[in-house]
């Protein structure tokens, strides 16, 4: 049996009445933000979560209530949605809840015949459809006569359009109550994080009339632009308009004074006036940019409501440092206003738009940045090539909810159908990912995975750029603009970086990646892999030849030849780090990646090693392993053929000492992966060791240089006193560490982690987001092991996960020195570690008294 909830009472919104966000909602607070303000508010009651909850239950309140609540004056009141955060959303509003043939009759004789027309006509259609649920289509015609809606009403449901107020307002609260927990809504505000048993408030409010004579009718105003964050008054004003249901004559007038046509500013200045007024007001009380929603009637302003000003991520930036810039908000909380995830947006490309454009088709520009990658059909497909490594764009006829993963997956999504509000804008938008929607010029034949446009057919795997910014699918990879990062970005990381702890690092192997990472505010180079070094057409063969090499002397001599490479690769990386750390690892990848798999490659390769075919296929076969990622990698290598290692170590340190020379105060770090025993790491180090002594004698130099392990295997993790003996750092390398606690392959999972994660057996996949309550555990364990050990070790993790705004938090929580990750990802991991660090100083404020800081508005 069903908990029924117990109603609270429904307040009058008074400056002095007991309202509040968690039992009333966002809205019915900001309401009583704004009567405090003294601002022309109708009056407005607020029904608490619970009684709505109630009310979804079939308990509604009596009919005394109710009339209580519909306005003596015009009989009109309209009902809106009021969760606890206005992200959440809700159902949509209903105005003129009331309007009946009485009220008809009497705005007739005060408005005139077509304006109570239009109001009662726009009543009966909205309440056809969302309150009796009728067919839409039968309700949706703006020329229909209001004779003829009201017998459509009767026609559909063998009653009379119903007349008495309190039962009109009875059925809206209770369309309303229940809409909220209708699954596609649950689902869509759950995408914007709110939690399963988020409850709705609703605001009752009598209707300001927008119809009538004089500068009458309704609009919105913001002080902002929504994209670029800047100040700018926009919005909108439409003169004789009652929400939908807009009468004949209405218009559209510009809201500030302009040259194309009449403006609210030149009909109405004293109203203009003071809604800048209040804007001015509202932004200082509320610390918050707001959008305002207003009725003029007969030159009389009211405000009948205000919400947060819509915004891209780049103008949340620019909004919260603003606010913070003019004193309204402390920099803290301007920093606990981006979302992490937001700041990759800033740092999307954007087409050129000087180079040449292959267009294809068009479709709306629903989520802004350019993404080029291979046409997938299905969720799955996106998911499996994101797995591989691939940037893939989601192409479907329109999304589904269990379209979300394989959008997660996606560097773009394109929809054949939709709008701005479809499934797939909504998600795209939350997620950053750029996407185009209702794109009708395309064909999608999922069957036969191709697409056709523009004439054109594009198969599964060739490469499309989405512009989300300007609605254009363009044909191949699109030539790019870097993203511009503007003085807000700067200074909200300036601010993040003195309230973080934690440091962060990026993932860099090439030239490239490390210049983006120090672009991006990275504190250095966690994890250089170098075997990619490697694949380069100029060291392949020399690689090859010393996979084939059979004793040692001929393997040093094939390394010989990749040693100047190698030494030129780490010079130029610390001459770019400019001194920060520079944290290496050793090779990591099993043998056989460098070898050819078919029998061409074989035949090429052992005419170029002057072999036989037999010796390479022989070499090849014996190379094969059943299961390499736990096979002959990592450090097994390293104990295995030492000498790889020495080569690598030698390169490592003679950079070192060249970029020493040139002033870079280098101390370079070399990084052992795969271990997962002391005395493989013992091993190691007696090794190197005697390499560095052997540059230090051969250059006369002193330089340092500090060895660590990465672990990557949960026994290293069980391990890491006895590991942590012998090395300075510790790095977790949770793409291994996840994959081996889990037995789960890191290559294959995305086949089934979605039907997992959709059946709850993982809250959410663990290559993705850490999971804390084993690999996070396994972290815990190794890291006090190590500092129990080693007190002064650095302990940081290197996996994807240092990407992850969630991981990071867990990381800071845990204590790690740094994270690092990719380098596009490096500000999102800077305001992250930012965020829980300012999370756990108020924790720690408000245990030891010291109270907390003002909260935000909603
Ligand atoms: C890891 O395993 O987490 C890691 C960083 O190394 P790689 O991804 O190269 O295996
Ligand atoms: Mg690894």
């Amino acid at each position: 049996m069903d908990q029924a909830p117990t109603p609270a009472p429904i307040v009058e919104i008074a400056p002095a009445a007991a309202v509040d966000t968690v039992t009333h909602g966002w809205r019915a607070k900001c309401l009583q933000r704004l009567i405090r303000m003294q601002l022309p508010v109708p009056r407005s009651f607020a029904i608490p979560a619970a009684t709505v909850r109630a009310i979804a239950g079939g308990r509604l309140p009596g009919a005394d209530e109710l009339r209580r609540l519909i306005d003596a004056s015009s009989g009109l009141v309209g009902v809106r949605p009021s969760a606890m955060n206005p992200e959440w959303g809700g159902p949509g509003t209903v105005l003129n809840v009331g309007m009946n043939a009485a009220c008809h009759d009497r705005l007739t004789g005060t408005l005139g015949a077509e304006a109570a027309d239009a109001l009662y006509r726009g009543f009966v259609q909205s309440y056809a459809i969302h309150v009796a649920r009728l067919d839409p289509d039968m309700f949706s015609d703006p020329a229909a006569s209001l004779a003829e809606v009201l017998d459509a009403y009767q026609d559909e449901t063998d009653e009379e359009f119903p007349q008495d107020p309190a039962l009109q307002l009875a059925e809206v609260l209770r369309s309303m109550a229940r809409a909220w927990d209708g699954p596609t809504a649950r689902l869509l505000r759950q995408a914007k994080g709110a939690p399963a048993d988020a409850a709705l408030g609703l605001v009752v409010q009598d209707m300001a009339l927008a119809l009538g004579p004089g500068v009458t009718g309704s609009g919105t105003i913001q002080f902002i632009d929504s994209v670029t964050g800047t100040p700018r008054i926009t919005g909108r004003f439409r003169g004789q308009t009652q929400g939908r249901a807009i009468g004949r004559d209405a218009e559209s007038i510009f809201l500030t004074r302009d040259p194309r046509g009449p403006s609210l500013e030149e009909a109405a200045p004293g109203v203009f006036a003071d809604l800048v007024r209040f804007g001015v007001a509202a932004r200082e009380r509320l610390r918050e940019e707001m959008q305002i929603e207003f009725v003029v009637t007969d030159g009389r302003l009211s405000i009948i409501d205000a919400v947060r000003v819509q915004r891209s991520s780049r103008a949340a930036v620019r909004i919260a440092v603003a606010l913070a810039h003019d004193g309204i908000i402390p920099p803290d909380e301007a920093l606990m206003r981006v979302q992490p995830r937001a700041l990759s947006d800033l740092l999307h490309h954007q087409v050129d738009p000087r180079a040449p454009r292959d267009l294809i088709t068009r479709g709306m520009a629903a989520s802004p940045g350019a993404a080029t990658g291979r046409v997938v059909f299905t969720a799955a497909a996106a998911q499996a090539a994101a797995a591989r490594g691939e940037s893939v764009v989601l192409v479907r006829r329109e999304t589904l909810p269990e379209d979300i993963r394989g959008m997660h997956a996606s560097a773009g999504v394109l929809t054949e159908r939709g709008g701005m509000s479809s499934h797939a804008a909504v998600i795209a938008r939350g997620l950053g990912l750029p996407c185009i929607v209702g794109a009708s010029g395309l064909q999608i034949d999922t069957r036969a995975r191709l697409m056709r446009a523009g004439g054109r057919i594009f198969r599964e795997g060739e490469d499309i750029t989405i512009d989300g910014t300007s609605g254009e699918v363009l044909a191949g990879a699109a030539e790019m603009l870097e993203p511009a990062l503007d003085d807000s970005f700067a200074q909200l990381l300036d601010w993040a970086d003195e309230a973080r702890g934690m440091g962060v690092r990026a993932n860099a192997d090439t030239p490239e990646d490390a210049r983006t990472a120090r672009m991006f505010g990275a504190q250095g180079i966690g994890l250089c892999r170098t075997e990619h070094m490697f694949f380069d057409d100029t060291r392949l063969p020399a690689m090859r030849e010393m996979i084939f090499a059979d004793r040692p002397e001929d393997r040093r001599v094939a390394l010989e030849r990749l040693l100047p490479m190698q030494r030129d690769d780490f010079t130029t990386l610390f001459r770019i780090m400019d001194g920060y750390p520079v944290t290496i690892r050793l090779f990591d990848p099993p043998l056989h990646e460098f070898l050819p798999h078919d029998r061409e490659g074989m035949r090429e390769l052992a005419e170029s090693l002057d072999l036989p075919l037999s010796d390479v296929v022989r070499r090849v076969e014996a190379l094969t392993e059943y299961n390499p990622m736990l096979g002959m990698r990592g450090v097994r290598l390293g104990i295995t053929m030492p000498e790889i290692y020495e080569m690598q170590a030698r390169a490592i340190f003679e950079a070192a000492v060249r970029a020493g020379a040139e002033g870079q105060g280098v101390v370079p770090e070399i990084m052992i992966p795969l271990v997962s025993a002391r005395r493989e790491v013992e091993l190691v180090r007696h090794r190197i060791e005697g390499v560095a002594a052997a540059v230090r004698a051969e250059t006369r130099s002193a330089f340092a240089y500090r060895l660590g392990v990465m672990v990557e295997t949960p026994r290293a993790a069980l391990r890491a006193g006895d590991i942590a003996e012998h090395c300075s750092f510790l790095s977790f390398g949770t793409n291994d560490l996840t994959q081996m606690t889990y037995g789960l392959s890191r290559d294959d999972a995305a086949r089934f982690i979605g039907s997992y994660v959709a059946q709850g057996v993982y809250a959410e996949d663990p290559f993705h987001i850490l999971d804390m309550e084993g690999v996070g555990e396994l972290m815990l364990i190794g890291a006090e092991r190590a500092r129990a050990q080693n007190p002064g070790i650095t302990v940081s993790l290197c996996g994807e996960h240092g990407g992850n705004p969630e991981s990071i938090a867990f990381c800071q929580q845990a204590g790690l020195d740094y994270v690092s990750c990719s380098p596009f990802r490096v500000p999102v991991a800077r305001l992250a570690a930012a965020q829980q660090a300012l999370i756990q100083n108020r924790a720690e404020s408000a245990l030891a008294g010291g109270g907390g800081k003002p909260t935000p508005l909603a």
